[in-house]
């Protein structure tokens, strides 16, 4: 199956190297006629990859499946999850791991195929994905990285020729997802459920290794590992906070141990700003709704924390004071990250204890008269206060000058503060609306000028030009914007 290399690629697979319970070997499934639709270049050559070999017939056969790429070994992951909240049994349904390009930098990033054919964990599942959902993950996740966000990034997406079947009949596709790696709470779960001590200890050593390879040589680096996994997913929650990003659906199996944003399914971002706001058709408890995402972090964590007790301590009680001690720090961590992130939102360079009253009384306005959350920040970045509904009520320009005198209080000029607003609020967010329309073109009239345009346009959120300016609007139209699990 195996070609010649032109295109770069510089694959290990220490993933293939553990324990055999953790994956089952297996090859994506061929597909009739691959077509690329759409390859990150800037990303390849990050990546070492060679953009002209990767558009050949022979490049995209390896986003098809059709080839493996030299050194090569696929496998499907194995992993399980607590899915709204029930323990169950999962791992990579319709994905696999062609494994790990070593890029020029000596970093390792996992090549995943997803969409490409059924594994020993479909269960009743096709293996199959449809075009829309994945340009959408390609969207979504670029506009994330551009946000300065952890997350899973999208190489490339190619159509199979192939028709998958949902509600509708549509046409199949494949997304090559690049990543830190794809080690979950789930995997986790999935070991301390079924494997043995010995398997557990080999997963928390290898993502040690993989991810936090300075604990190494700590004597109680299991301890350490979880505290630095908390530590970067409440970095991560509160900047999904800080930028109105609702990722829809928390199970355990979509957070990444590595502290990235995975798994683009019924995510969207939210236009007025409600900490009720719900996106996802399946989600009608509103469990993962917007201001439910940093508890439900933690509760994710404390079945992160639970997996590892065995390896804290052999005491289980003492396993368990020390795992309970790390978590309680979680929410300090994630209010510490909002709330910087929130004071330079705000232009504030100091801090004073009044900060987050100022704050709540914002988002209190903003939650009462509607507003829209990217652009009343934007709104106040650019002084254009009647871009915001709040603009002339009683208590907006009570607010406005409360703001305005707490700027006076610091030492740095307000040129320097509005700079500061200028790169911490982006003028530019994957609206919902505007992403549908750039699917619903590219899907149906096989036209991805929209798409293309709007990528453009994402790729530089805090740019703030001129020709942004329509797509920072909010759609007329205000029924609630719903997402589909059927991906
Ligand atoms: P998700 O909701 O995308 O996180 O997926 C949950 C589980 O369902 C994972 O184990 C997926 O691999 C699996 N899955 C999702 N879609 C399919 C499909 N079309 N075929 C097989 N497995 C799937
Ligand atoms: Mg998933």
């Amino acid at each position: 199956m195996t070609k010649s290399n032109e295109a770069g690629w510089n694959l290990d697979n220490s993933y293939a190297r553990l324990p055999e319970s953790f994956f089952s070997p297996i090859n994506p499934t061929s597909v009739r006629s691959p077509k690329l639709i759409i390859l990150n270049d800037q990303l390849a050559t990050s990546l070492g990859l060679n953009i002209q070999a990767l558009r050949t017939e022979e490049g995209v056969a390896v986003f098809a499946g059709n080839q493996l790429p030299e050194g090569a070994s696929a496998l499907a992951q194995a992993y399980a999850g607590h899915q709204f909240g029930h323990f169950t049994m999962l791992g990579d349904g319709r994905a696999v791991l062609l494994g790990e390009q070593i890029t020029p930098q000596g970093e390792r990033r996992d090549i995943q195929l997803k969409g490409s054919g059924r594994t020993p964990y479909s269960r009743g599942g096709d293996g199959r994905a449809a075009l829309g959902p994945m340009l959408r993950e390609y969207i979504i996740s670029e506009a994330m990285h551009a946000l300065r966000i952890p997350t899973t990034r999208s190489l490339a997406v190619v159509t199979t020729g192939e028709p998958v079947f949902r509600e509708t009949k549509l046409p199949g596709a494949i997304l090559t997802r690049i990543a830190a790696s794809h080690l979950r709470v789930g995997t986790f779960e999935y070991v301390a459920q079924w494997g043995t001590a010995q398997e557990l200890r080999i997963l928390a050593d290898y993502t040690i290794k993989r991810h936090f390879p300075e604990l190494e040589a700590e004597e109680h680096r299991y301890l350490s590992l979880l505290q630095e996994v908390i530590k970067r997913q409440a970095t991560l929650i509160a900047n999904w906070q800080l930028i109105g990003f609702v990722h829809g659906v928390m199970n355990t199996d979509n957070m990444a141990i590595s502290g990235e944003t995975i798994d683009y399914g019924p995510c969207a971002f939210m236009d007025v700003y409600d900490p009720e706001t719900v996106f996802s058709s399946i989600d009608r408890q509103g469990r993962y709704a917007y201001g439910n995402q940093p508890p439900i972090a933690g509760w994710n964590l404390v079945r992160f924390a639970e997996t590892l007790l065995p390896l804290l301590d052999d005491n289980e009680k003492k396993a368990v004071e020390l795992a309970q001690n790390e978590i309680s720090d979680f929410h300090t961590l994630y209010h510490t990250h909002w709330l910087a992130g929130m004071r330079a939102k705000l232009g504030l360079f100091n801090e004073e204890t009044e900060d987050e009253a100022l704050i709540h009384d914002l988002l209190d306005m903003m939650k009462k008269y509607q507003a829209d959350y990217t652009n009343t920040f934007r709104a106040l970045t650019f002084q254009r206060h009647k871009d915001t509904v709040l603009f002339g009520t009683p208590e907006f320009e009570q607010w406005q000058k409360d703001w305005q005198t707490r700027l006076d209080r610091q030492q740095e000029s307000k040129v320097a503060s509005y700079q500061l607003m200028q790169s911490s609020n982006p003028a530019i967010i994957p609206r919902n609306h505007r992403v549908e329309e750039a699917l619903e073109t590219a899907v149906e009239r096989g036209d991805y000028s929209v798409m293309n345009r709007l990528l453009a346009v994402l790729s530089e959120p805090y740019a703030h030009s001129a020709e942004q300016a329509e797509y920072a609007q909010v759609p007329e139209c205000s029924t609630p914007y719903r997402t589909f699990c059927g991906t």
